[in-house]
């Protein structure tokens, strides 16, 4: 069995790993060549802690695992993160442990990677503004990301707490893009690709905020009751998802599902764009939203990729069980 810890990830995996092996993974789970197995989700009574498991299966990458984890609230106080996964695979063959992957930054790249794939394949081509709503742990590995995709030329954000923009600043500042805090209305009004990722329970960007023809990656949702976006911006965008079973239930799309604006058949699967079995953007003028819910398949898309990567460059560490 493999083991590669969560401190050797970070320079084996580069952006462009990640969003190959997520573009790859949403294909297959669009083939139905990949599928997610059921999430567990449990208070576990001690700790405040929330645990639970993110399963699947690749048929086609032969990628078969689980990422377990779950958020710890006192961590920060012990100088560790809230939010702890691990990823483990299981060879397909015989059911044996193949390897055990550290999961903190991989959950990161992947999430990230997720929102540039559906950039990628749904934002304007001259998109020149990127909108981030939010600043917490994920924003600055989704500004890097989506930067990537088209030729952006600044980026404008806005988060609750404005004092806390500082390290998106200083992330696009190392990859050579102004940066300004702005109000949401600024933001809407300026921004080409809008990345959402609060953990907001409440709407934060409005209809009214968005203008015609802009993308909107919305990554904070992946709980019931949370909400970035009023439900009738939801209802004005084409709409699509890694998972729609997820996206109607416990990301974004639910409030719209909820009053009734939208139904499931109006969110179509980004895997299904990728592999040209679906239109995606079809005017310039179109709002089209990505719901990224997170998926099981995703953990093991890039973790299975961190191990072909570790066992290549030889830090791979090898233990019988
Ligand atoms: P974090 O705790 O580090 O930051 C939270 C952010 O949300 C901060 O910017 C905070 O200001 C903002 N926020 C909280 N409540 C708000 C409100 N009511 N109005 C406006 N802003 C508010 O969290 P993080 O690790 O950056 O994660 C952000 C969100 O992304 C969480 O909801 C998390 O569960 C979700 N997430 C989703 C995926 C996925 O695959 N879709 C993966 C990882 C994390």
């Amino acid at each position: 069995m493999i083991i590669v810890p969560e401190k050797e990830i970070g320079a084996l995996i580069t952006r462009a790993d990640a969003f190959t092996a997520v573009e790859s993974v949403f294909a297959s789970m669009a083939k139905r060549t990949a599928t997610n197995f059921p999430v567990i989700r449990e208070a576990i009574g001690h700790a405040d802690a929330l645990y639970g498991f993110k399963s699947g299966f690749d048929r086609a990458a032969l990628n078969l695992g689980l990422k377990s984890g779950g958020y710890w609230p006192g961590n920060a106080a012990k100088g560790i993160t809230n939010h702890q996964s691990t990823v483990f695979l299981f060879d397909a063959d015989s059911g044996r442990c193949r390897a055990v992957v550290g999961g903190n930054l991989l959950t990161a790249l992947r999430t990230a990677a997720a929102a540039a794939v559906s950039v990628a394949h749904l934002a304007r081509r001259d998109s020149k503004v990127l909108g981030i709503v939010g600043a917490g742990h994920q924003a600055a590995f989704q500004l890097r990301a989506v930067a990537e995709q088209r030729g952006f030329e600044r980026v404008v954000a806005w988060n609750r707490t404005a004092s806390k923009l500082d390290g998106l600043a200083k992330a696009a500042g190392e990859i050579g893009l102004p940066f300004k805090a702005v109000s949401l209305e600024e933001l809407g009004a300026q921004a080409d690709v809008i990345v959402t990722i609060t953990s907001s329970f409440e709407p934060v960007l409005l209809d009214r905020h968005v203008k015609p023809g802009t993308h909107l990656a919305c990554m904070g949702t992946d709980t019931k009751g949370k909400q970035e976006v009023e439900a009738a911006l939801v209802a004005r965008a084409t709409l699509f998802t890694d998972e729609v079973a997820q996206s109607i239930s416990i990301g974004e799309c639910q409030h719209a599902i909820a009053d009734g604006s939208v139904t499931e058949g109006d969110v179509g699967e980004l895997g299904e764009v990728i592999n040209g079995d679906r239109p995606g953007r079809r005017a310039e003028d179109e709002i089209t939203l990505f719901d990224g819910t997170g998926v099981g398949l995703q953990d093991l898309a890039v973790a299975g990729a961190v191990v072909d990567l570790a066992v290549e460059k030889g830090v791979a560490l090898e233990v019988d069980l």
